[in-house]
């Protein structure tokens, strides 16, 4: 399960974790460090929401 930062976008991924924010691959978001924050715009963790796995983030065009 990825989480995306509703402020700047960035995808948290638990396969990847944050190594610049110490966060080991294989973290899930519920493990995240209490004081860690969004590593690009610094935003917390309750900003964050829940994506779906078959979200794609690139190249992604919905339907309207
Ligand atoms: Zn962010």
């Amino acid at each position: 399960m990825k989480l995306k930062c509703n402020v700047c976008g960035y995808i948290y991924d638990p396969e990847t974790g944050d190594p610049d924010g110490d966060v080991r691959p294989g973290t899930y978001f519920d493990n995240l460090p209490l004081d860690w924050v969004c590593p690009d715009c610094g935003a917390s963790q309750d900003i964050f929401e829940i994506i779906d796995d078959d979200f794609e983030e690139e190249g992604g065009e919905e339907d309207e």
